[in-house]
């Protein structure tokens, strides 16, 4: 599943693309992704708009037009955007495309179709989702409020870090590896941690998203739904892995075996020496 290091990755690359593009047609294979729109207007409504700009909020992919409408679009589990220089190589997990006026085009591909699209009026935008956390990458994420939040919950840090309106952004794979480096048990208590463990989870928090960023996120197994940059190429990140899906194998720091335990029906993998 994309999580904040895969969407960015994405968005630097839309930004190089499609800044500047106008929409020449949009065909929307599969309609029950655009929420809250009537496909057959979107369609129409899109034609002719030129972008203006990209940006990324937590998981959220925001596509700006000059005339202040905006389309935000959400990958969730297998959603994946792919850039052709010409037509795209339509396939069956082909969702919606974008064909622009300069003959390339952008394909919502998504296997298993759970990805969601959103236009937006320009009076419309800023009231249609609930409120997200804060943003881990930049100032956004201070000690002042990370301790605030931390100290007022009642969650074990595993399931802190996966609440999107605390910290948002964070998927299953870097809430164990931010975990990891930072020392913390996934199981302790939110509220049981020092001031100190407190300035390291924010700054591995950012350290670990960063990393992640330029190595271009994380992509695990080969399947269709793996994750893959605009060009259909994969990220870097699983190569530094410390802890997923190591179950049983040995820790890299302290050679401890690495345990996985079951947490809200996710798995979490941690080294019982190196966390506490
Ligand atoms: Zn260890």
């Amino acid at each position: 599943m994309p999580e904040l290091p895969e969407v960015e990755t994405i968005v630097r690359q839309l930004r190089k693309q499609l800044v500047g593009q106008q929409i020449k047609k949009v065909k929307i294979l599969r309609p029950s992704q655009w929420k809250q729109n009537n496909p057959k207007s979107v369609e129409k409504v899109l034609k002719h708009k030129t972008i203006q700009s990209i940006n990324r909020r937590a998981k959220f992919i925001y596509i700006d037009f000059e005339d202040d409408c905006q389309l935000v679009i959400h990958l969730r589990m297998s959603g994946k955007l792919i850039w052709s220089d010409s037509d795209p190589k339509i396939d069956k997990y082909s969702r919606t495309i974008f064909y622009f006026t300069s003959g390339s085009s952008l394909q919502f591909n998504d296997t298993r179709a759970l990805g969601t699209l959103v236009f937006l009026l320009p009076e419309k935008k800023d009231n249609w989702q609930t409120k997200l956390g804060l943003e881990p990458l930049g100032e956004d994420l201070d000690f002042e409020k990370l301790q605030e939040l931390i100290q007022k919950s009642k969650l074990d840090m595993k399931s802190f870090l996966l609440d999107q309106s605390k910290v948002a952004g964070i998927g299953n794979i870097y809430a164990g590896e931010i975990l990891f480096l930072a020392g913390i048990h996934p199981e302790r208590k939110a509220l049981t941690l020092t001031e100190k463990e407190i300035e390291k989870l924010r700054n591995t928090i950012t350290l670990v998203l960063q990393l992640a960023v330029d190595k271009m996120g994380t992509s695990l197994g080969d399947g269709a739904s793996n994750f893959r940059s605009l060009y259909n190429i994969e990220g870097e990140f699983q190569k530094m892995i410390m802890v997923y899906d190591r179950e049983g194998e040995q820790c890299f720091k302290c050679k401890a075996p690495i345990f996985r335990i079951k947490q809200k029906g996710r798995s979490s993998y941690f080294c019982g020496e190196c966390q506490q």
